[in-house]
C-alpha cells in the first residue's frame, strides 16, 4: 500500500494517551484501538471491546431530566428515557447508531461516546507532537486496545506510517488476532508486549471467553520469525485464576525455549475501570474481588526466582 493510502486509512480509536512510561521503552504515546475478541472478566477497558463507537451514560454529569431532554428528543429509537431524575438508556432498543445523536445533543457530557473514526494521518499528527521526547528517551508510539490487530489494516498502516516518520513502534497485544497480521506487523515493530494469561486452556476460556491455543501459537510463530525483536510477555495476576506458583511456572516453562529476547513481567490485578462498566450498563463480573498484596509480593518473588535464573525477568 502506498504512503498516501496509508495516511487515509481509517479506524476506530477510543483514546490517545501521551507521556506514558509503562507501555514500552522511554516516553510513549499510546493509541488505543477499539475491538477485542476476548472478554476478560477483569478488563479495565470495557469500552475497548466492541469495534464500533458506543454511547456511555454518566449520570453524575447529567443536569437532570426536569431541566433538559435534548438527548431524549434526539434519539430516533426512543431508547433514551428519564429514570425519574436523570437520564438512562434502554440498551435493548439502542443500536449505538452511527451518528450517536443522543450524545452529540447533550450539553453536559451526561452522555459520551467511546470511540471515534480517525485517519492514520490524524492519529500520527498527535503522536508526532512528542517526537523530541521519543528521541531523548528511546520512546515512541504504542498501539494498544482492545486488541489493536483486530483492526489489522488500520494497525498496519499506523505502524508503517510511524516508521516512515522515524518514530519507534510497540504494540500491546492479547495475541488473539490473525497470525498473518501479527507477522506482517513484526516488520514494523521495535518492541512487543504480549499477554499470556494462563497455560490452562479451559480456565483461560472460562475467564476470557476463548481458549489459549491460538494465542500461544501466535507467540511461538512471532518468535521464530523475529528472533531479535524484544518481547515482554506479561501476565495480569488475577485472584482465583492464575495467582499460584504452578500457573507462573507453567508460563515460565512455555517461554523458556522461545529465546533470550523474551522477558517476563507480572501485573497486579486492580479494579480501575469498574465505573466504565456502569457507564455502559454492564455488570463487572469480578464482583468484589481484590488482590492480597502480601500473597502477590510472595508470588512476585517466586517468579523472580524461577525466571531470573533464565534471564527472562527485567531487573
Ligand atoms: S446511540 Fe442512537 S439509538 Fe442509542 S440511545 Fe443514542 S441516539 Fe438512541
Ligand atoms: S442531554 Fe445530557 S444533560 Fe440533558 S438530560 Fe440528556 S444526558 Fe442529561
Amino acid at each position: 500500500m502506498s504512503r498516501i493510502e496509508d495516511k487515509k486509512t481509517t479506524g476506530y480509536v477510543f483514546n490517545i494517551q501521551k507521556y506514558s512510561v509503562h507501555d514500552g521503552p522511554g516516553i510513549r504515546t499510546i493509541a488505543f484501538l477499539k475491538g477485542c475478541h476476548l472478554r476478560c472478566r477483569w478488563c479495565s477497558n470495557p469500552e475497548s471491546q466492541e469495534t464500533h463507537p458506543q454511547v456511555a451514560v454518566n449520570n453524575n454529569r447529567c443536569i437532570g431530566t426536569d431541566k433538559c431532554h435534548f438527548c431524549m428528543d434526539a434519539c430516533p429509537r426512543g431508547a433514551v428515557y428519564s429514570d425519574g431524575t436523570k437520564v438512562a438508556i434502554r440498551r435493548e432498543l439502542c443500536k449505538d447508531c452511527t451518528d450517536l445523536a443522543c450524545a452529540h445533543a447533550c450539553p453536559a457530557q451526561g452522555l459520551n461516546i467511546y470511540g471515534k473514526l480517525q485517519t492514520v494521518d490524524e492519529v500520527m499528527k498527535v503522536v508526532e507532537q512528542d517526537a523530541p521526547f521519543y528521541a531523548r528517551s528511546g520512546g515512541g508510539m504504542t498501539l494498544s486496545g482492545g486488541e489493536p490487530f483486530l483492526q489489522g489494516k488500520f494497525a498496519l498502516a499506523l505502524l508503517r506510517e510511524a516508521r516512515a516518520r522515524f518514530i519507534r513502534t510497540a504494540v500491546e497485544t492479547c495475541g488473539m488476532c490473525e497470525q498473518d497480521v501479527l507477522l506482517e506487523a513484526g516488520k514494523h515493530l521495535n518492541y512487543v508486549l504480549f499477554d499470556i494469561k494462563s497455560m490452562d486452556s479451559a480456565k483461560h476460556k472460562e475467564m476470557t471467553g476463548l481458549p489459549n491455543e491460538h494465542i500461544l501459537s501466535n507467540l511461538k510463530a512471532f518468535c521464530v520469525e523475529y528472533p531479535d525483536t524484544p518481547i515482554l510477555v506479561r501476565t495480569p495476576i488475577v485472584p482465583g485464576f492464575n495467582d499460584t506458583p504452578e500457573a507462573v511456572t507453567a508460563i515460565a516453562e512455555f517461554i523458556e525455549p522461545l529465546g533470550d529476547h523474551v522477558q517476563y513481567e507480572m501485573l497486579p490485578y486492580h479494579r480501575l475501570g469498574t465505573q466504565k462498566y456502569e457507564f455502559l450498563d454492564r455488570p463487572y463480573l469480578m464482583g468484589e474481588t481484590s488482590l492480597d498484596n502480601v500473597a502477590y509480593k510472595k508470588l512476585l518473588k517466586y517468579a523472580h526466582r524461577v525466571l531470573k535464573d533464565r534471564h527472562h525477568i527485567p531487573h
